[in-house]
């Protein structure tokens, strides 16, 4: 086989965007990804008839004219996306020491329903909405936020010039030649050469792991400085109760016990929840996608975070964890549940399925770091010009994803755009995107009819289960 143009490691948010914008420009690109199903946190999976999507609850900017729609129409996806509008009056609940607020869609709505709420700190809101609105102007504009009913993006670019390699196809080095990426070596043995490598790996994988010294030795010594994000411990669970009337709606619920939120934080980053969980991220996914569930039920997702530590000692072997681990999971499953239930009143006792995450799970499907949810710790030393860099100091070899520009489907998305358009030499991400012509399909709330109990639209495919494995590890 010739060399290919450039080789993907990964099939991320940000390792996809980078290989449809360099097989739109004409480069013929592979991408190899470890994990049977493409998409990294954007994948979704089925389990016992029902879908769930771990890492896409919500996308902004999908209005008219904003960044990420003119990214999608730009790449030539708009066929292969829809997104739906999260209730507009509540795309955020928080629910907090027994209050709670709804995050209505618009920045100018949400500014007043916080001053009507709290009418004595309209001065600090109204410094604060100003900083914030000097920064998405700048950068990232926060309105409109909607979500893909279809949950994972499926490797969407049918160019011929675009291809993937199986799956489960797991890059072991990232080969050098003269100083410059020259191509991989996958942990089969095989060597495939290439002009140039994207790496969505997390940088303390492509340089902690895939790249031999002294290459790589600059992001190497930065990576020993580092602070990481916290890990995760995830349940994915199914429901017959009819969520819609008992007042669930499509936004995210987010927990909190006491009002001590930083307190909640705080304790949950040092020590796993011993039987009382204090915080919990909590989504109906099929009140954004009825198609995630068999007419009558609902698929939830839950998160909480959790440090690595507890869980290191079994990190090795994930294909046979003993008894201990699962035990450990289950137990933490529990009270991932009675927590749930200060929301969702008698929720454990009509579940129809239940699968438990933990970093470990993490590391396993996306290949994190030490089970990371989002890449490096997102503190101001870690920002913008002090993130990884997308060009590496080896000639060739380019880092996209979580851990770079930003992290997010979008954030991962534009860091891939931007190492398009350095490995292509060109001045401006724009020249890398057809116009944005208002292909893509957003489906209002408005436009939906009232949801009651879940309905599966008839062209949805039956689920199967894409994984024998699934959650296992
Ligand atoms: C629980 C959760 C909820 C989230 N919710 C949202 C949300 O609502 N909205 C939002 O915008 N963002 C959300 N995010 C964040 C968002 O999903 C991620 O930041 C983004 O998808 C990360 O993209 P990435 O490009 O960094 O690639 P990743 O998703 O990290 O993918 C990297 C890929 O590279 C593969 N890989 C790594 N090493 C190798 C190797 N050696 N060989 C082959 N393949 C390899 C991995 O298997 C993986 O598939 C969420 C994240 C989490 C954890």
């Amino acid at each position: 086989m010739d060399r290919w143009d450039t080789i993907v490691v990964g099939s991320g948010s940000g390792g996809l965007t980078a290989a449809v914008a360099l097989a739109r420009a004409g480069q013929r690109v592979l991408v190899l990804e470890q994990h049977y199903l493409p998409g990294g946190w954007t994948h979704s999976f089925a389990l016992d008839g029902y879908r769930f999507s771990p890492g896409v609850h919500y996308i902004g900017e999908l209005g008219s004219g904003e960044g990420v729609r003119a990214l999608y129409e730009g790449l030539g996806l708009s066929a292969d996306l829809t997104f739906h509008e999260l209730h507009p009056d509540g795309f955020d609940h928080f629910v907090i020491g027994g209050e709670r607020f709804d995050v209505p869609r618009g920045f100018d709505r949400y500014f007043e329903r916080l001053v009507s709420r709290f009418p004595h700190e309209r001065k600090g809101l109204e410094r604060y909405f100003d900083v914030v609105g000097r920064i998405v102007s700048d950068t990232l504009r926060c309105e409109d936020l909607l979500v893909s009913p279809r949950g994972a993006l499926a490797l969407p670019f049918r160019g011929k010039s675009l291809a993937a390699w199986g799956l489960r196809t797991r890059v072991r080095r990232i080969l050098v030649e003269s100083g410059r990426a020259a191509g991989v070596e996958l942990a089969s043995g095989e060597r495939i050469l290439a002009r140039a490598v994207v790496s969505n790996a997390d940088p303390a994988i492509t340089f902690g792991a895939l790249l031999e010294p002294p290459h790589g030795d600059r992001e190497r010594r930065k990576i020993r400085r580092v602070e990481y994000s916290a890990g995760l411990l995830s349940v994915f669970c199914a429901t017959d109760l009819d969520l819609p009337a008992m007042g669930l709606d499509s936004g995210n619920y987010w927990w909190y016990r006491t009002f001590d939120v930083n307190g909640v934080y705080e304790r949950a980053l040092h020590a796993l929840p011993h039987g009382i969980v204090e915080g919990l991220f909590l989504t109906v996914t099929t009140l954004k996608d009825p198609g995630h569930a068999p007419n009558g039920h609902h698929t939830l997702e839950l998160f909480t975070f959790v440090p690595y530590e507890p869980f290191e000692d079994w990190a090795g072997n994930a294909a046979a964890r003993p008894a201990g681990y699962h035990d450990l999971k289950e137990r933490l499953g529990d009270a991932m549940i009675a927590a749930a239930e200060r929301v969702i009143p008698g929720l454990g006792k009509n579940l129809t399925f239940r699968a438990v995450g933990t970093p470990l799970t993490n590391d396993f499907y996306c290949e994190t770091h030490r089970g990371a949810s989002y890449g490096t710790a997102k503190i101001p030393a870690q920002l913008g010009p002090f993130s990884f860099p997308i060009r590496s100091s080896v000639p060739g070899l380019y880092s996209v994803g979580a851990s770079t520009l930003s992290h997010g489907v979008a954030g991962a998305a534009t860091s891939g755009l931007f190492a398009a358009r350095d490995l292509l030499g060109l001045r401006r991400i724009e020249d890398l995107l057809a116009p944005s012509d208002g292909s893509l399909q957003v489906v209002l709330a408005s436009d939906l009819a009232p949801a009651s109990g879940a309905r599966r639209p008839a062209h949805a495919a039956p689920l199967e289960d894409d994984a024998d494995d699934a959650l296992a590890s």
